[in-house]
């Protein structure tokens, strides 16, 4: 049991917490309801895909990572002024969340050029952006996550203006946190994918997960892929990888 699985005093334990009906499955994880209206338990599957679920593997071990990273790097944004849907990780592959709705927006933010971004534009990989860029898909994997803009959400109803302008900010400071997080642990940070959900009340909260699978994580010394790409790219070691980013954020 690590820091973040421990439960306070007036808490259920993991045991007492019992798994409802399936709420939702995606490619990676599953999401549960719980006895509590308002709370989710999310468990994460060693299932992997790419280019739009044509390339299908399991990673093994992998779910217990991205668990194990997420519930790692939450509490931390927590602590930096983002809310999220993060309460606590439950077991190796489970956590306990605040039950949103997901908006149908995922985020990118980008420090450096690379994958669909070097594709589309020309740019090589590798090239450092003199400021952040962010960028919105459609999260339809139907229609593999086509590239919208906010016009696009605000007319089709997806979000209000006032919650896309609270999602730019706070990618903006997930960006803010993570780039010297990483970089401290020689790690660069050239991109990553965000979700957002709003609570009952309204309230716009980061969800879903962040590791490498939705992550590029790139070696400073060596520039060694420590990310979702050795996976998408058969470049091999791809458990060692995903061990290694665990090591570097939790070490
Ligand atoms: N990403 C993701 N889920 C997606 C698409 C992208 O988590 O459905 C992440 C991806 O791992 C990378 C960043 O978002 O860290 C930017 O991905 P990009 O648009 O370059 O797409 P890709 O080249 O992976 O198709």
């Amino acid at each position: 049991m690590n820091e973040s699985q421990q439960t306070t005093p007036g808490q259920k334990t993991p045991e007492q917490i019992t798994r409802g009906g399936l709420r939702y499955e995606g490619k990676a994880k599953r999401v549960y309801a719980t006895a509590d209206a308002g709370q989710y338990i999310v468990e994460y599957k060693d299932d992997a895909t790419a280019f739009n679920g044509v390339k299908r593997a399991q990673i093994e071990g992998k779910g217990a990572i991205n668990n194990a990273i997420t519930s790692a790097l939450y509490p931390q944004l927590e602590a930096a002024g983002i809310p999220t849907h993060f309460i606590r990780q439950l077991s190796e592959r489970e956590q306990l969340v605040c039950a949103v709705q997901i908006i149908p927006v995922e985020v990118i933010v980008r420090n450096v050029a690379a994958g669909s971004f070097s594709k589309r534009l020309g740019i090589e990989e590798g090239t450092p952006l003199s400021r952040p860029v962010i960028e919105y898909c459609y999260k339809s994997d139907a229609l593999g996550d086509p590239l919208i803009n906010t016009d696009t959400a605000l007319s089709l109803g997806w979000a209000t203006e006032a919650q896309l302008l609270r999602v730019r900010e706070l990618a903006l400071k997930v960006r803010h946190f993570l780039t010297p997080f990483f970089e401290a642990r020689g790690v660069r940070l050239i991109d990553f994918k965000l979700e957002f959900g709003t609570l009952a009340d309204e309230t716009v909260v980061l969800a879903d997960e962040i590791s490498p699978d939705t992550c590029r994580f790139w070696d400073t010394a060596t520039g060694e892929k420590l990310d979702k790409d050795r996976f998408r790219r058969d470049l091999g070691g791809v458990e060692d990888a995903y061990a290694e980013m665990l090591r570097r954020i939790t070490s």
